[in-house]
């Protein structure tokens, strides 16, 4: 089912403006919200899991009114926050029944067999006996998507899910994550640019509140793939490629620094020709280097 978001405003009481007027449509899929830190991510999460008012626009699930008709949408709702807090001493397998309680699971026989089709899922079938104070970062998280998907939710919101995860458990994130997402509708809300490029076919990309692009991620990287161009420079030259080029990112590899600069020419200066990704359209986007054509809602 479609979400679809139009005008979004939020302004905090110290005269932050978290979502200056925001408007696009989230299809069915995995649907990757990509930002800097302080972008508006979680405020823009955080309204549409109902926890939070924002000042005007509105917002509907299929014909569902999501800003009018809380209860009706928390029944269809799966939420991951980005500080998703466990009962140290509490198992896993407890924590879990308990949730599934919470949601209406009263006969205990079918509780059961959710509860532990939740934890074979989410590989967590194992471990369910122990205590969740023991679990590391990335099954917590796993865990964190178990209790989501309680009650069988139609949309599904994640926050900041793999921050702080071993490259190996981000993996084992992405496969939970990617099997979950063909019908129903899941917002993965993120900083981290691969985790979008790796599982999500739609996109955007917000700043400081505002949308800067919506549409389809191969899209997106389309537009920049011919425009990118790199080189490796001496770190005291830095400064001076940053103000005759439109550097949109600086990185290490194997301890020199290699630049990426976005222009629609050959910039000449010893600069070659790269492919361009979606780290690149990602930091030209923000950058305002590039002003993408993908736009949604
Ligand atoms: P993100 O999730 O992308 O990091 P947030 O939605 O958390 O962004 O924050 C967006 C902006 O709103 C930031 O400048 C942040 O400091 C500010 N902000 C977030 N929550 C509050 C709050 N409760 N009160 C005041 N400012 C807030």
């Amino acid at each position: 089912m479609e979400l679809s978001i139009s005008n979004l405003s939020k302004t905090y009481d110290n005269g932050v403006v978290a979502l200056d007027n925001i408007s696009l449509t989230i299809p069915t899929g995995m649907f990757g919200l990509l930002g800097p830190n302080g972008a508006g991510k979680s405020t823009l999460m955080r309204t549409l899991a109902t926890l939070q008012e924002c000042d005007s626009g509105s917002v509907f699930f299929g014909e569902l009114d999501v800003l009018d008709e809380k209860d009706a949408i928390r029944r269809l709702l799966g939420y991951l926050p980005q500080d998703f807090g466990v009962y140290p001493k509490v198992t896993a397998y407890e924590m879990l029944d308990h949730f599934a309680v919470l949601k209406g699971l009263s006969n205990r026989a079918r509780r059961r067999e959710v509860v532990d089709g939740l934890l074979q899922q989410t590989n967590l079938f194992d471990v369910r006996h122990q205590r969740l104070g023991g679990f590391s970062g990335g099954m917590r998280q796993r865990f964190g998507i178990a209790q989501a998907l309680l009650g069988d939710p139609k949309l599904i919101i994640v926050d900041e899910p793999t921050a702080g995860l071993d490259p190996q458990e981000r993996v084992r994130f992405h496969n939970l994550l990617s099997d979950i997402g063909e019908d129903k509708t899941v917002i993965l809300s993120t900083h981290i640019v691969s985790d979008v490029a790796d599982l999500c076919a739609n996109m955007a990309i917000i700043n400081k509140g505002h949308l800067l692009v919506c549409g389809p991620t191969q899209q997106l990287i389309d537009e920049v793939s011919d425009k990118i161009w790199a080189r490796f420079v001496d770190k005291k030259d830095l400064a001076m490629f940053q103000q005759r080029h439109a550097v949109i990112s600086t990185r290490l590899l194997s301890g020199r620094t290699l630049i990426h600069v976005y222009s629609e020419q050959d910039p000449g200066d010893g600069f070659e020709e790269a492919i361009g990704d979606l780290e690149d359209a990602y930091f030209a986007t923000i950058a305002g280097r590039h002003r993408a054509a993908a736009h949604c809602g």
